[in-house]
């Protein structure tokens, strides 16, 4: 049980990876706290936690559903202290076909999203003596790819947010680290606008982008996120860490 006695708080936690990670906190013994837009979901999610959890619905791009969940989480579980920035969407697009709005709700959803909730929970964690904070950054983040600008960027910032955090917090005892996934199978390119034969021929061709030959389950990332979280892991500060069965190590050939 590694995660005995704590509290967490994932955003994103209806679905996917933030799913994942919900479960695996709980099943180490962690209190977790679900958020995300979708009460559905979440309830779904917490059918397969075996502890303590409390859901609360709300946007990340509104800074006043952070201060609630905050204020919400500490009334519930007495403090917090592992936040995981989960919640994130993906968008297609270039500087050609420039989509104004798009751009606008992926740096609002991705960026200040994570900067929001950070500022709202980081105190709590302060207030416990310190404690963790994971980021959900992308292989995009590190590797540029073309007609993706918007989540590129977007990812590109989480980790110059994670490290730039993590050098302000490490006095406070509080580690605040990335995970960087290669193509994950959950819901997130098809809510990012792909039909499901274009999802279908993307997952084929990653497996020939991809070293590994395949691409990852999110449980293999909610592994990462345990390790950051873990007491094991408290001089484990800035780290970007790949877990894409090799993909940003590669280049055209
Ligand atoms: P999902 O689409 O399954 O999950 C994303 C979650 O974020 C959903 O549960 C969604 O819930 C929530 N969310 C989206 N927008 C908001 C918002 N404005 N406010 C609150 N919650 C929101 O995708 P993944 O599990 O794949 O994605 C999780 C993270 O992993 C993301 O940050 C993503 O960028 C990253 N990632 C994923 C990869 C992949 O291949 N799958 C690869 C690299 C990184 P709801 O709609 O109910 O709000």
């Amino acid at each position: 049980m590694k995660l005995k006695d704590k509290v967490a708080l994932v955003t994103g936690a209806g679905s996917g990876i933030g799913r994942a990670i919900a479960a695996l906190f709980s099943a180490e013994g962690a209190s977790v706290f679900l958020t995300g837009r979708r009460r559905d979901s979440l309830d779904a999610t917490v059918k397969s936690l075996k502890g303590r959890s409390a859901v609360s619905t709300g946007d990340v791009r509104r800074p006043e559903d952070a201060d609630r969940w905050a204020a919400e989480c500490e009334r519930t579980f007495g403090g917090l202290d592992i936040l995981v920035n989960n919640a994130g969407i993906i968008g297609n697009g270039g500087i050609l076909d420039f989509n104004r709005s798009k751009w606008r709700d992926l740096m609002d959803t991705n960026v200040e999203g994570v900067i929001e909730v950070t500022r709202a929970c980081a105190p709590l964690l302060v207030k416990r003596g310190g404690g963790s904070i994971v980021n959900l950054g992308s292989v995009t983040g590190i590797r540029p790819y073309g007609g993706l600008l918007g989540y590129c960027v977007s990812k590109a910032a989480v980790n110059m947010i994670t490290q730039s955090l993590a050098l302000e917090l490490a006095p406070k005892k509080v580690t605040v680290n990335a995970i960087l996934p290669g193509v994950v199978v959950t819901d997130l390119h098809r809510t990012g606008g792909m039909d499901e034969g274009a999802y279908a021929a993307f997952l084929e061709r990653s497996k020939t982008t991809h070293p590994s030959g395949r691409v990852g389950t999110p449980d293999e990332v909610a592994e990462a996120a345990l390790y950051f979280a873990s007491p094991g892991a408290r001089w484990t500060t800035g780290v970007l860490l790949s877990v894409d069965g090799g993909r940003a190590l590669t280049a055209a050939r």
